[in-house]
């Protein structure tokens, strides 16, 4: 009903997917709080390398549920429960102390990486927050540029003012951030000037059809070309290929994340494939 009113067309056939009070959904709703007490969440690791030198630059952490019945459930399932209920704070925290564990513990080996986290809206839309990272920051004595924290342009698109200045709290932390599936949403070229981000991730539908479809290599080609002059490092999301990494060098796109390079990977995988890739320490 919800649905079918948002719809122009005002009718919708029902798909149990979109039902947020579906039994399935309910019961993992009101599993999720005990979910993440007892650390059922788990956290994948994705590298993200430099397209030249293949070199890692860091990786992404990417949340998992580890179901006790229906065993791993991927984060599209889960987060958006935990956005409709006050659980994402508890959960976006979660995340954030153990991508901060693993990058002390990766120090720890010699292995200095940039860690992104992705942070639903509503956490920055929490004034208590930055506060928060900041005690995890101190719990974890690792250097903040370690850390990013990936947000999506819809971020801004509620409460611009709210949202800019719980991120400027945390970006003064000596947090980095990033913009996560650059391209798919109501992109406004104002926000990106007043945003504090280092990091712009070019959204993976763009990538996946970009030696096939002329427009889409435009959009990367041009988004390159912005994000340069804007003095941003680039990202390209759901590299599947190895001529679409080509492509992409030609391009001077600098950074690539996707299957081809690595599928996102428990931390133990992780780390083997980094030192077999030959990464520094060898
Ligand atoms: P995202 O941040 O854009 O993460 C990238 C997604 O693309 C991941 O899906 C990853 O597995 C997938 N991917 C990476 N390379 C490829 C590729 O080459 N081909 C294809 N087809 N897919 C690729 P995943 O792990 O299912 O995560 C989906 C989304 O869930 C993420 O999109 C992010 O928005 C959200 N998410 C994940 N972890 C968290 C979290 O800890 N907190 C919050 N708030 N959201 C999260
Ligand atoms: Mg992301
Ligand atoms: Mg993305």
């Amino acid at each position: 009903m919800y649905k079918a009113k948002s719809e122009a067309s005002r009718t919708v056939i029902y798909n149990a997917d979109q039902d947020a009070h579906s039994p399935r959904r309910l019961s993992m709703m009101s599993e999720l709080g005990t979910a993440i007490r007892q650390n059922q969440l788990v956290l994948h690791y994705q590298p993200r390398i430099h397209i030249a030198s293949k070199r890692c630059m860091g990786c992404e952490a990417l949340v998992r549920w580890q179901h006790p019945r229906l065993g791993m459930v991927p984060p599209g399932e889960f987060i958006p429960l935990a956005e409709m209920s006050d659980l994402i704070q508890p959960l976006g925290l979660w995340v954030l102390e153990k991508a901060l564990q693993q990058i002390a513990a990766w120090r720890e080996r010699g292995m200095e990486l940039v860690v992104s986290v992705n942070l639903s809206t509503r956490n920055l839309m929490d004034a208590a927050f930055p506060s928060h990272i900041e005690k995890l920051l101190q719990k974890f004595p690792v250097p903040p540029d370690l850390l990013e924290v990936e947000i999506t342009e819809s971020t801004l698109i509620g409460d611009p003012e709210r949202a800019l200045s719980v991120i400027d709290r945390i970006h003064s932390l000596g947090v980095r951030f990033a913009i996560d599936d650059f391209g798919t949403g109501y992109s406004s070229l104002g926000y990106l000037k007043r945003l504090p981000i280092d990091t712009l991730k070019i959204d993976r539908s763009f990538i996946r059809d970009m030696l096939m479809d002329e427009q889409d290599a435009v959009i990367v080609q041009s988004t390159l070309g912005l994000a340069h002059s804007f003095g941003l490092d680039v990202v390209a999301e759901g590299v599947e290929d190895e001529k679409t990494l080509e492509a992409l060098q030609k391009l001077n796109c600098e950074q690539a994340q996707g299957f081809h390079i690595s599928r996102p990977v428990p931390a133990d995988v992780f780390e083997a494939w980094y030192r077999a890739e030959g990464n520094p320490p060898a």
